[in-house]
């Protein structure tokens, strides 16, 4: 049988997936017998696999849904694209709807960011901003060649290129490549979910806040930039930072100079509550990375913003050797960049924000019970990005053996009662979709919890 026929089983997909397709971030040798479903179809914030079962969409299809599938605005605006152009390239040329979503992404995000450099991924999108602030201190007006070096926050996640990576320090993802990575300065995370001893949480915090302050001050000669997750780090288990860190960062690299790179990624188009969360602290980055959201999560697209002075330091003759020689063949691609439009548009519409506020608040609700219960160590939500983290001891928050895979058990549980969650470890992770009606919200937060109780209930 071909593939290309129309009429395939799920069992013949099935069968063609194992013996072809490697799955991301995803162990194979478990993946075979997992039976994971396989998605065909969508209706709302429903995915339907091939054997037509309905799933809820908890985690927005990997943190990047906005409005649910097949959303007829985003649909119409894609196929209207399509009947115009599909791809043309930016290099040297221009596309029209590329130029109008430039304008629309500058009017929301911070005011001193004007310039829109597009790409395909989160983690392209921080490789630009890695390469322009490296790039800005060798040219500028009064050039720092000694700033070769970034200074990033522990436990970050910034992308799977090698740049991002890196920038990033999530042990387990990224010690196999530690050799081909260039060095970084990192600051400790400044959260309190384990306190090392000698701390209580206030004064950890306070070492947190006092130790990135002399960080920053021994190596700001050598820093091109401080890169961030501002509010929330994600994928190291929705990590929440407290009030004034973002602020608190802000201030010492203005004070020295040091650029700003704030990665929106995760948390950008609403899912921290407002639009992006610098606004939160009233923080104005030099260099900012989205990508998930953008588009509304349809297609591949992101966009690293800068300000007039990191891109003015770009310009001159041609021959000068100022341009940023960096760009992706699909770079601002017309149908990703069409999505984008529609789906700004429809946020803005629906004021998706007052949705966050009170779908947030009903999370916030209806987890409250589940926090006294003896396995699970601690709920962390900012917005409507919640992270439960499940331990074996709540006293001494204790993890449970990783063989157990007690997260991954959570997942397949969830998934027999129609709802779709991915853990990272052992912390169950919940990202509806900013536009998810309240209902869904419900069902989603009754499905973990009975999931959780149904796993844990049996490890005792
Ligand atoms: C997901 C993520 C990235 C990487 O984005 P991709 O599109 O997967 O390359 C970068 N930074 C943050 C904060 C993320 O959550």
């Amino acid at each position: 049988m071909s593939a290309s026929n129309s009429h395939v089983s799920s069992q013949q997909l099935r069968d063609w997936d194992n013996a072809h397709v490697w799955h991301p971030f995803t162990s194979m040798s478990a993946y075979v017998d997992e039976h994971a479903p396989i998605i065909a179809d969508a209706d709302g914030f429903d995915l339907i696999d091939v054997d037509g079962r309905r799933y809820l969409d908890g985690i927005s299809s990997l943190w990047c849904n906005v409005h649910g599938h097949r959303v007829p605005e985003i649909d119409d605006a894609v196929r209207a694209q399509l009947d115009r152009v599909g791809h043309s390239t930016m290099l040297g040329l221009s596309s029209e709807v590329s130029i109008r979503l430039a304008k629309a992404i500058v009017d929301i995000t911070p005011v001193n960011l004007t310039k829109v450099f597009y790409s395909d991924s989160g983690a392209t999108a921080v490789e630009v901003a890695l390469k322009l602030a490296y790039q800005y201190h060798q040219q500028k007006s009064n050039p720092e060649t000694a700033r070769d070096t970034f200074i990033s926050v522990g436990n970050a996640y910034h992308g799977d290129t090698l740049g991002s990576v890196s920038v990033g320090s999530m042990d387990v993802f990224h010690r196999v490549y530690k050799h081909l990575l260039f060095p970084t300065v990192s600051v400790p995370s400044p959260v309190v979910t384990r306190v090392p001893d000698g701390y209580d949480r206030a004064s950890w915090l306070q070492f947190c806040f006092d130790r990135a302050t002399e960080l920053i001050k021994e190596n700001h000669h050598r820093a091109a930039g401080f890169v961030i997750e501002p509010l929330v780090q994600g994928a190291a288990g929705i990590l929440v930072h407290p009030p004034g860190y973002l602020q608190h960062i802000r201030t010492l690299c203005t004070e020295y100079s040091i650029p700003l790179i704030a990665d929106e990624v995760a948390v950008g188009f609403g899912r921290t509550g407002t639009m992006f969360a610098c606004e939160q602290e009233a923080v104005l980055p030099d260099l900012m990375c989205v990508a998930k959201g953008i588009t509304g999560g349809y297609l591949p697209l992101a966009a690293t913003l800068a300000t007039e002075e990191i891109y003015e330091a770009f310009l001159g003759s041609p021959d000068a050797g100022r341009t940023f020689f960096h760009g992706h063949t699909y770079t601002g691609n017309p149908l990703g960049c069409a999505a984008a439009l529609a789906s700004l548009q429809r946020f803005q519409q629906h004021n998706l924000l007052d949705n966050v506020s009170v779908a947030s608040e009903l999370i916030n609700e209806r987890l409250h019970e589940l926090a006294k219960h003896p396995h699970v160590g601690e709920i962390r939500q900012k917005g409507i990005m919640v992270g439960i983290e499940l331990v074996r001891d709540k006293q001494s928050m204790d993890p449970f053996a990783s063989a157990l895979r007690v997260g991954h058990q959570v997942t397949v549980a969830a998934r027999k009662r129609g709802v779709i969650i991915r853990p990272l470890g052992d912390v169950i992770v919940l990202m509806p979709a900013p536009a998810m009606p309240l209902s869904l919200i419900e069902r989603l937060c009754d499905t973990t919890i009975e999931a959780i109780e149904e796993v844990v209930s049996q490890l005792d």
